[in-house]
């Protein structure tokens, strides 16, 4: 670990906002990212760890407290106990799209379609990254963290985190505390040996044009996702100012059945797939035969309604901004809210209200952020 200057934020993340914070460290070996939370830990100073930044909205007040910055890499292939498969054990500063595009290379099928989102490999768990169809869940095996004031890194099954649809136990949700505050060290996943395979997603068979169920090539889906994903300006390009953001601002809002059906029926909506109950074990030795009725009822069905169309129904059009301000919506896409060149924290906020405020006149619904909040409120 090295106690570095503190560098401002808005230099570090995509949106482009942040002041520096008062201390910063950077570590670029596991030994040394451990060294530094513990050494945060033992001092007590508040924290939080720094991957790409392109999931964070920082305030324009420094943070007062330390942030690490995660810089470790590293690839490992490990054999898989499924036949046809292959391990991937990733650090959790490695770029992302660097490990899809190490999978691809090497025909590991699993992650295509999640080519180019940014940021790096142990905050992809963190939201439960995903696109077209394809999220991190699917083929995730498991992580090794280190929880707040631990000494042991301890190893966590996927099926321990919560996560859900942008979600798991490490998320700060609208600026509040995550369930588990861990640091990730490490993720494996578990990826399909196959240089070509059959896409079956149907959000993913709409994006790359497919309409026969011919196996394609990985490397084919990631040149199409890329391509697909620079022409709405979600692939990070210092260049295009529509990608200085963080990727969606709002989440699709996710209502029950009975709210959804009150709005437009032009208002594009998916049903949300309900968790299913816990398994009911009886013991062997007093089963009569007869599976007990779940004592609770089952919940109501959620729908999951597009935020991009209740923004742009709502008279907030891409490339719209507030007067004199340097924050935007994108021009190409409404629900990304961009810095169009050294926007504050406080400009991109009054934008994000006045569009929650819009859109909650208009249909009643409060948009909630993605990004994680640090120093701001919304
Ligand atoms: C142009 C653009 C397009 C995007 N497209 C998508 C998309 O298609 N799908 C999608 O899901 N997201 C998308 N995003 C959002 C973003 O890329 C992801 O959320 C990404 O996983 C963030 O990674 P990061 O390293 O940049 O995280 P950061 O922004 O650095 O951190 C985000 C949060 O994770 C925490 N964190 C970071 N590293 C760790 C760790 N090792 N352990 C524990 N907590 C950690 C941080 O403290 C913070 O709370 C997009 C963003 C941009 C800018």
């Amino acid at each position: 670990m090295r106690e570095v200057e503190p560098i401002r934020l808005s230099a570090l993340t995509t949106l482009r906002t942040g002041a520096a914070p008062e201390r910063m460290l950077e570590a670029t070996t596991t030994s040394g990212l451990v060294d530094a939370l513990q050494d945060v830990w033992s001092r007590g100073d508040d924290w939080f760890v720094l991957g790409g930044g392109s999931n964070l909205f920082v305030g324009d007040e420094p943070f007062e407290g330390t942030v690490i910055r995660v810089l470790t890499r590293g690839i490992e292939e490990l054999p898989s106990p499924h036949p046809g498969r292959i391990r991937l054990r990733a650090q959790a500063g490695h770029g992302w799209d660097d490990l899809v595009a190490y999978a691809v290379e090497h025909g590991y099928a699993g992650l295509e379609a999640m080519s180019g989102i940014p940021g790096t490999v142990g905050a992809a768990p963190v939201q439960n990254i995903g696109a077209y169809g394809q999220e991190v869940q699917e083929t995730l095996v498991e992580v090794e963290v280190i929880d707040e004031h631990a000494s042991e890194i301890v190893t966590v099954p996927a099926s321990d985190l919560g996560l859900g649809f942008r979600t798991s136990v490490f998320k700060h949700h609208y600026g509040s505390v995550p369930a588990r505050r861990a640091v990730i060290l490490s993720i494996t996943v578990d990826l399909l040996v196959a240089e070509q395979r059959i896409v079956r997603g149907e959000q993913l068979r709409r994006a790359l044009g497919l309409d026969s169920d011919e196996p394609v090539p990985l490397s084919w889906v990631r040149e199409r996702i890329l391509a697909t994903r620079a022409s709405k300006g979600m692939l990070l390009d210092e260049n295009d100012p529509d990608t200085h953001g963080v990727g969606s601002f709002f989440q699709n809002a996710i209502v029950p059945e009975s709210v959804a059906r009150a709005l437009p029926p032009e208002c594009p909506q998916w049903p949300v797939t309900p968790d299913l109950d816990a398994v009911t074990v009886i013991p062997l030795a007093s089963f009569d035969g007869l599976v007990p009725q779940p004592a609770v009822a089952p919940a109501p069905a959620e729908v999951k309604v597009s935020a991009a169309w209740l923004i742009e129904q709502a008279g907030i059009r891409k490339g719209f901004k507030l007067p004199r301000s340097r924050a935007s919506v994108s021009t190409k896409h409404a629900l990304a809210l961009t810095n169009r060149g050294g926007a504050s924290a406080a400009e991109v906020s009054e934008l994000a209200r006045f569009i929650q405020s819009r859109v909650h006149s208009e249909f009643g619904l409060v948009l909630q952020p993605e990004p994680v909040l640090v120093g701001v409120e919304l």
